[in-house]
């Protein structure tokens, strides 16, 4: 398929909000799931989407290129995509975050690990839970793919954000790897999973929320979840077991938020 067609694909098919950022980036066709299955339509309801006929998961149908992705998550695409969907600004996100989900995360992490377990988080956008972990006595350390926001993040909250996708290194390791709203974004599904494996400590533990929905009933109440511009993999219960399960780890729901499960990821 050519490049002139996958755009007129795309344009016919998201929302007002997307198409200036479609006409900016470039796109290749997805042709199988990170699971190796061979991907198929799936329902008319979503067009850009794809379904793995061996594990369910669903995939865009058309992938931005690396370099698309990198420039999407640049500060100046990400603030103006953030601005064109009247989302929060990073600081307003601080504040509210405290509002909602940083108590509830805080809960579940307390069960993983007690302070003063070293905490990453990956793609720790605004800072707000490191920060809290940092007050209760974690030894924190973030990762984020915005450099702007991330050199803003250390200054505000003194917790030290790296640049980029994981720490260069895996060494150290961490007791507690945070994953949220992050895992739908990473093109290479195995490769991100195996990054978190080989940054856990032996009794280390992941604690992930991503979308996850089973039934088309559900995707179609979540649908806002089908970015087909940023969410890459929209997992279903088995295929994100099937994802952790194939690299050595375990995967425990252990609550919901947002109506989406929230699993903690151990070694086996
Ligand atoms: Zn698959």
């Amino acid at each position: 398929m050519r490049a002139i067609q996958i755009k007129e694909i795309l344009l016919e098919h998201t929302t007002e909000g997307l198409r200036s950022f479609i006409g900016m980036m470039d796109f290749e066709l997805t042709t199988h799931c990170w699971c190796g299955g061979r991907l198929a339509p799936w329902a008319p309801e979503f067009a850009l989407y794809h379904q793995c006929a061996e594990c369910g998961c669903k995939s865009v149908r058309f992938r931005p290129s690396t370099q698309s992705l990198q420039r999407f998550y640049s500060s100046a695409y990400w603030y103006e995509y953030q601005q064109v969907h009247k989302c929060p600004t990073v600081e307003e996100r601080f504040e509210g975050d405290m509002l909602d989900r940083v108590p509830l995360y805080i809960n579940w992490l307390r069960g993983l690990a007690e302070p003063p377990a070293k905490v990453l988080e990956v793609g720790c956008g605004n800072g707000r839970l490191l920060f809290e972990l940092k007050q209760a006595g974690y030894d924190c350390t973030g990762v984020e793919m915005d450099s702007n926001l991330a050199a803003l993040v250390t200054k505000k909250t003194g917790v030290l954000v790296h640049h980029g996708s994981f720490p260069a290194e895996n060494d150290p390791v961490y007791d507690i790897i945070v994953v949220i709203d992050v895992l739908e974004h990473a093109p290479d599904q195995r490769d991100f999973v195996q990054n978190v494996k080989s940054r856990l400590s032996s009794s280390g533990k992941g604690l992930v929320h991503c979308p996850v929905l089973d039934t088309l009933e559900a995707s179609i109440q979540f649908r806002h979840m089908f970015n087909p511009l940023s969410h890459l993999w929209i997992h279903t219960s088995e295929s994100f077991h099937k994802l952790w399960h194939d690299a050595g780890l375990t995967a425990l729901k252990v609550g919901e938020l947002f109506n989406m499960p929230v699993y903690a990821i151990g070694k086996t």
